[in-house]
């Protein structure tokens, strides 16, 4: 506290990302990273960038990238809008494509930054309970909303709604945003980037920091009618205009168009995936099914905090979240199968499970 702070400062509640520690010897399995390098197509043409340009300020509507974008996903740099980082586009979303005058409506199991960006733009929220199982009911998402984010993949549990379920949304909820944060689609759910040409109110964010094992070079994108992309540009323009180095914008476009790498990369974590969730359940654990590059797991007997800390001991660190609902419960990012044979390994000493 410091009596040069205003009050808004003061009342932060501010999200705490996963350590990033120094060590390079530890296993980090705590914020669902790629263990894989990305394309080295895209690091070649980082590399190729590396010139005197980077004197010059970057392309502001960062156009190449945009319209790398679209081709992906067959549609056109009008519908595309790019961010540091998913974060600054949920972001945006959050301040430009939601109405303050009613709450924005989002799981209480979710990616935490939400309540957070709330919590900077007063904006009311309400918080839907995940179903026992940790499903979200979209027919719960009722009654008069400024917007509404879902994570799919929903973040910390993996589990992943049918792009039917997001339709269904849209159309009950026809006046209001539905941000659809698909961090984590590539490991396996299905994406509502299509949706976004038959209705006008959805919005799907998307980042290069999973799946592209990119999280050092921070960009995210959003899809979805031109009126929104105007509205997120409009913020873009009131607070950054130049969001994206020239590095980042040449790195993700090569990163976008490299799909042979994206299918083994995302093949490779979904088989290891499939094979450590079995390992877990051999010895005991509950593991929620998952199509993100993380599982939540829990022991029926042994506490979160105590397995955390063997790890830590044994130089794995691993996620566990502070929300009620899933305090005991741990989150593992998938690595590689040989960082699941060394997961397992440590686990295999702690007591007998
Ligand atoms: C990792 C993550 C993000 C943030 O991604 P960046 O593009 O690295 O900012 C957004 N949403 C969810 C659910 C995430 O897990």
């Amino acid at each position: 506290m410091s009596r040069l702070w205003n009050r808004r400062v003061a009342s932060l509640d501010p999200y705490v990302p996963g350590e990033q520690p120094a060590a390079l010897d530890l296993l980090k399995l705590n914020t669902n990273e790629l263990p894989y390098g990305p394309s080295p197509k895209a690091l070649a043409a980082i590399r190729a960038a590396c010139d005197d340009t980077l004197r010059l300020y970057p392309d502001p509507t960062s156009m190449a990238l945009r319209q790398a974008i679209a081709a992906r996903f067959d549609t056109t740099a009008d519908r595309v809008f790019v961010g540091n980082g998913s974060d600054e586009v949920l972001a945006h979303a959050f301040r430009g494509l939601v109405r303050d005058d009613a709450p924005l409506l989002f799981a209480d199991v979710s990616y935490g930054f939400y309540p957070v960006y709330c919590g900077l733009f007063d904006q009311p929220y309400r918080e839907i309970p995940l179903r026992s199982d940790f499903s979200i009911d979209v027919d719960d998402y009722t009654g008069t909303c400024g917007g509404i984010a879902i994570a799919n993949p929903n973040a910390n549990t993996g589990i992943a709604l049918p792009a039917e379920d997001i339709e269904r949304l849209a159309v009950a909820q026809p006046d209001s945003t539905i941000i659809v944060d698909e961090a984590y689609v590539d490991f396996g759910a299905q994406s509502a980037v299509s949706l976004t040409h038959r209705h006008d109110n959805i919005l799907v964010v998307q980042t290069v920091s999973k799946s592209r094992a990119l999280a050092g070079l921070r960009v995210g994108y959003a899809i979805g009618h031109p009126d929104l992309i105007e509205g997120l540009t409009r913020v873009k323009d009131s607070f950054n205009s130049y969001p994206l180095d020239r590095l980042a914008q040449i790195g993700a476009a090569a990163a976008l168009e490299d799909t042979t790498w994206l299918n083994e990369a995302t093949g490779r974590v979904i088989e290891t995936r499939a094979q450590l969730a079995a390992s877990l359940n051999d010895r005991g654990f509950h593991v929620l099914p998952s199509c993100a590059n993380f599982i939540l797991v829990q022991h029926p007997t042994h506490r979160a905090t105590d397995i955390q800390q063997h790890l830590r001991d044994r130089h794995i660190i691993v996620r566990r979240l502070s929300h009620p609902r899933i305090q005991n419960w741990l989150r593992i990012s998938i690595g590689t199968n040989q960082d699941s044979g060394r997961l397992l390994s440590a686990l295999d000493d702690f007591r007998t499970f």
